[in-house]
């Protein structure tokens, strides 16, 4: 079964595609949990969860009962009659990790929709899912910001990162770059080095290093930190707008 959490219309807020008006779907789901970001929310039945910013797209057992179970791909098309867009807006998939449908029969399909309407499609993924590439050549069309986890997500290296993975996506792709989040405390502990172990499977792809936090607060603290270790190492400094500008509010 397929799951979408929200939609918004915005601006994308981090990036190589920072600012630009973006519809997103977020779908629900994650084959990670990511606890090590720190973030709690409540869930629906009062539990305390603890997860990445996102946590209530991941998490199914506390947060399904607000995921909507999708039937068919035309349900998710109608979704862009909601809004008033331009035409050809970019259309980002986000989650939890959207690739998790990857297979579904009726997420290609609701993908080759958006291609075949001249939209720009974005996936924000972990890099730790295999696309079929041969299987599934509509794949190739889309831009890919490969938010590879680092060991500050206290996920097991074996699960966050997949060179395999990593190198087949960036080279099937339109288009992709790698996305990290990063906190002033971990900018001492050896990231360098964790850094490089993920690029090296696919060196020229771009890099992007956004300050780590599910809050505007924690956004501020990591950001000089951050943008001295960018201008150290060569890699792009990315904000995350949309937390600066909308703090913890969701759907925006
Ligand atoms: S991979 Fe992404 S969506 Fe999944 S738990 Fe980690 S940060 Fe959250």
């Amino acid at each position: 079964m397929l799951y979408l959490v929200e939609h918004f219309y915005s601006i994308q807020g981090e990036g190589k595609y920072m600012g630009t008006p973006s519809l997103f779907f977020r779908f629900g789901g994650c084959n990670m949990r990511c606890e090590g970001f720190g973030c709690v929310e409540t869930a629906p039945d009062g539990t305390q969860v603890l997860g990445c910013d996102t946590v209530y797209a991941v998490n199914k057992e506390h947060f399904s009962q607000n995921w909507i179970p999708i039937k068919s791909a035309m349900e998710l098309l109608n979704i862009l009659n909601l809004y008033e867009l331009p035409r050809h807006v970019d259309i980002v998939l986000t989650g939890g990790e959207p690739l998790i449908y990857a297979n579904d029969t009726i997420f290609v399909e609701f993908i080759t929709a958006l291609h075949q309407a001249g939209h720009q499609v974005t996936f924000e993924t972990n890099g730790s899912i295999g696309i079929d590439f041969e299987q599934f050549p509509i794949y190739k069309k889309f831009i890919y910001a490969l938010s590879v986890k680092l060991s500050n997500s206290n996920e097991p290296l074996s699960k966050r990162v997949k060179g395999n993975v990593i190198y087949t996506i960036a080279s099937n792709a339109k288009e992709a770059f790698f996305k990290f989040s990063i906190d002033a405390d971990s900018i001492d502990l050896g990231l360098e080095e964790e850094i490089s172990s993920i690029i090296m499977h696919s060196p020229r792809t771009k890099v992007y290093c956004m300050p780590l936090g599910g809050s505007k607060a924690e956004v501020e603290a990591n950001t000089e930190p951050l943008i001295e270790f960018c201008k150290t190492k060569g890699y792009n400094f990315s904000d995350r707008l949309h937390i600066r500008i909308w703090d913890q509010n969701k759907g925006v």
